[in-house]
């Protein structure tokens, strides 16, 4: 069997606003391959070009980058097996041969702050594929020196404006902690005294602290305070904050008193109906549709709100067993339910029941400075798993 090789490479210069090298911050591969669509995005406007090339041996889409530059890699979507970040170039394995049909270059918005690069592939027939590699790998060299003449133009620049520039890694993940209810809605009350919304207040401060202490994370809390937030601001705020992962935490309530333990909630089918009616009252946009024509938007819409349902679980599925260890949790403790919170289509996002405030063992856990610690620090170290999963996931090329 042959095997086709199929380059792609994307040149990325720079926009003349900014004497910086631009870092990729993000990337992101979704699709089926009929489209696949790619976004990277980084903190300076870039121009980019996008080539394909063949040759023997392996299959390969590259990205060369004008950028500062470190070393990352994932896995792919729809045709693109995975995909490897150097300086200056950013690669991309193809297991079929497919064309770069559309490419935007988008500046921020009110909703997204980086910059964005999108791709679209298409999949294509090997004869069509062997033309354009053809024609591409003949402009390859050519630009492959003039962004290198880029590069270093822009690092002599940058020297000049700001002495040494420090090489910056990744971005901190930004992790939303939503306390629940606070201010007119107190929640549910406790059986030993107090109400849900200074539990909850008081657990999301310590998860905050616990967070924050590790220096990993880029913490935000939807209120710090015991005041009240409307249930899509606090959706709305996590989404303008970039949240890569939204954790709402809550206090159970039951009409038995001995009914106790912790429990998770990711979003349930009723719930997800909800997603795109509520996005579209607040103005929920997933940042990838702009400028692409309807049709395209409905589809990878879709599959984001799909990759971003499968994130939810997955942390669910890491935070039980440690609020298992941490203290009791409730039979068929992931739960699905359509709580207002859990509604952004793009924003992995849990809900934590605590425990049970009508429980008396459990109310007094909740409430102690001990078992608030027990919480949180299962909390904290399901997000360290969480995460290091998805680096994981960015070595293991
Ligand atoms: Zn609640």
């Amino acid at each position: 069997m042959t095997r086709l090789l199929s380059i792609l490479l994307i040149l990325l210069g720079f926009g003349c606003l900014s004497p910086a090298l631009a870092d990729v911050t993000q990337v992101r591969i979704v699709g089926d391959g009929a489209p696949t669509r790619i976004t990277i995005w980084t903190d300076v406007a870039e121009t980019a070009e996008g080539l394909v090339t063949e040759g023997p041996g392996e299959r390969k889409v590259v990205l060369l980058l004008a950028q500062n530059g470190y070393s990352a890699a994932g896995e792919g979507n729809g045709g693109v097996e995975s995909w490897s970040l150097e300086p200056g170039r950013l690669e991309f394995a193809l297991d079929r041969p497919m064309a770069v049909t559309r490419m935007l270059r988008l500046p921020p918005t009110g909703k997204e702050r980086a910059y964005r690069v999108i791709l679209d592939l298409d999949t294509i027939s090997p004869a069509r594929f062997t033309v354009a590699a053809r024609r591409d790998t003949k402009k390859l060299a050519r630009l492959e020196t003039q962004f290198a003449e880029a590069r270093a133009d822009a690092t002599r620049l940058a020297g000049a404006v700001s002495g040494a520039r420090k090489p910056s890694g990744p971005r901190k993940h930004v992790i939303v902690i939503d306390a629940g209810h606070g201010g007119k809605d107190p929640g549910a009350l406790a059986v030993t005294g107090g109400k849900e919304r200074d539990i909850t207040l008081k657990a999301a401060l310590a998860l905050r602290d616990l967070l924050e202490k590790s220096g990993k994370y880029e913490v935000r809390l939807t209120r710090d305070t015991d005041v009240y937030i409307e249930h899509e601001d606090r959706v709305t705020l996590a989404r303008n904050w970039g949240a890569a992962l939204f954790i709402s935490l809550h206090a159970d309530a039951a009409g038995s008193p001995s009914v106790s333990g912790a429990s998770v909630y990711t979003i349930s089918a009723r719930g997800e109906s909800r997603i795109d009616r509520e996005s579209s009252k607040n103005d929920w946009k997933i940042a990838i549709e702009d400028g692409t024509p309807g049709q395209l938007n409905g589809l990878l819409e879709d599959l984001v709100k799909r990759e971003t349902k499968t994130r939810s679980a997955e942390f669910a599925e890491l935070l039980l067993p440690e609020l298992a260890a941490a203290g009791p949790v409730l039979r068929n403790t992931h739960r699905n339910a359509g709580y207002y919170v859990l509604l952004a289509p793009d924003v992995p996002a849990v809900l934590v029941e605590l425990g049970f405030v009508t429980n008396a063992d459990d109310a007094k856990r909740l409430q102690s400075d001990k078992g608030r610690k027990a919480a949180v620090t299962a909390i904290a170290s399901a997000i360290d798993t969480y995460f290091a999963q998805q680096d994981l996931r960015l070595a293991a090329n």
